[in-house]
C-alpha cells in the first residue's frame, strides 16, 4: 500500500510539478514552511550563503519546504545557485502590474526574476513606509494575479499585547489584509508579534497556540475547507534553539525567520527542527 501510494505521489509529481498535493490531500496534512527574510542584508558575496543553504538541504530528507527572500538584487543569481528545493522571494511588492512608479517592484517583475513567494505587510513595511491592511490586500491580490504566493504577515505591538488586545488586533489586521480567494497554495501566514522581531523575545507556547489558532478560526470562516490547509508560520526571534518548541505548536505550519536566516548554519538548524 505505501509502495501504490509513493508510485502515485511520483506520478503526480512528474504530471503536475507538485510533490505534496495528492500527499497532502490523502492525509490532510499541511507542509511545513521554513522561510528566511533576509531584510536589507546581503551583498553578492552572501550568495555563499545560498549555495551552502542549497547543499545542506540534501542531508535532510524533503518534508518541509525551504525559502529564502533575498533583497530584490540577488533574486536572479540566488535562482541560479538554487538547486529546486530551495525557493527564492520576495520582501514586497507594489500592487500595479507595470508603470511610472519610479524604484518600485510589481509582483510581475518579480516572479519574471525568478521569486515564487512575496512577503507582504511586514511590520517594517507598515511601519516605516505606512503601508496599511487595504494595501496589504492589494499587494496580495497582485501576487495572485502574477502567479506568486503572499506570505502576508500580521502581529500586535507591545502596547497592545500589554492591554490584552493581541487576538483582536490580530484578527482585524488580517481581516483587512487577506485576499479575497485563497487556498494552501495560493496564500501563507505569518503571525509575527511586532516586539518580539529582533529583540530576542518570544511569546510563551501557550501564547503562540492561542493566536495560531484564532488565525486558523478566521482562515476557515473566509476561506471553508481550504482555510484548513494555509500555513500559519510564526515569526519573532526564532532561534536554533527555539525552533523545536514553537514549530511543535498546534497550528504552527513553519517559521518566517529575521537574523538567524544570514547563515546557512543556523538557518538549516532550523530547518533540521522541522524534518526531524
Ligand atoms: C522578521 O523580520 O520577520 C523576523 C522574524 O525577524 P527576527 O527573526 O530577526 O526576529
Amino acid at each position: 500500500m505505501t509502495f501504490y501510494f509513493y508510485i502515485a505521489c511520483r506520478f503526480q509529481h512528474s504530471l503536475l510539478g507538485e510533490r505534496t498535493n495528492l500527499f497532502k490531500m490523502v492525509t490532510g496534512m499541511v507542509r511545513t514552511l521554513i522561510a528566511g527574510n533576509w531584510k536589507m542584508n546581503g551583498l553578492k558575496s552572501s550568495l555563499e550563503e545560498a549555495k551552502k543553504t542549497t547543499q545542506m538541504l540534501n542531508d535532510f530528507p524533503d518534508k518541509a519546504d525551504c525559502l529564502i527572500c533575498p533583497p530584490s538584487t540577488l533574486i536572479v543569481p540566488m535562482k541560479e545557485v538554487a538547486s529546486e528545493r530551495l525557493h527564492v522571494g520576495a520582501q514586497s511588492c507594489h500592487p500595479e502590474a507595470s508603470g511610472a512608479f519610479t524604484g518600485d517592484l510589481s509582483a510581475e517583475i518579480l516572479a519574471d526574476a525568478g521569486a515564487s513567494y512575496v512577503i507582504v505587510g511586514h511590520s517594517e513595511r507598515r511601519s516605516e513606509h505606512g503601508e496599511r491592511s487595504a494595501y496589504v490586500q492589494e499587494q496580495a491580490h497582485a501576487c495572485l494575479r502574477a502567479g506568486v504566493t503572499p506570505i502576508i504577515c500580521v502581529g500586535e505591538s507591545f502596547a497592545q499585547r500589554e492591554r490584552g488586545e493581541t487576538k483582536d488586533t490580530v484578527v482585524r489586521i488580517l481581516r483587512k489584509s487577506v485576499p479575497t480567494l485563497a487556498d494552501s497554495e495560493t496564500l501563507v501566514v505569518a503571525y509575527e508579534p511586532r516586539w518580539a522581531i529582533g529583540t530576542g523575545l518570544v511569546p510563551s507556547s501557550d501564547e503562540i497556540a492561542e493566536v495560531h489558532g484564532v488565525i486558523r478560526e478566521l482562515l476557515i470562516e473566509l476561506y471553508q475547507d481550504r482555510g484548513r490547509g494555509i500555513r500559519i508560520l510564526y515569526g519573532g526571534s526564532m532561534k536554533p534553539g527555539n525552533a523545536a518548541e514553537i514549530l511543535a505548536i498546534d497550528n504552527v505550519n513553519g517559521g518566517l525567520i529575521g537574523g538567524a536566516s544570514l547563515k546557512a548554519d543556523d538557518f538549516m538548524a532550523i530547518y533540521a527542527a522541522a524534518v526531524a
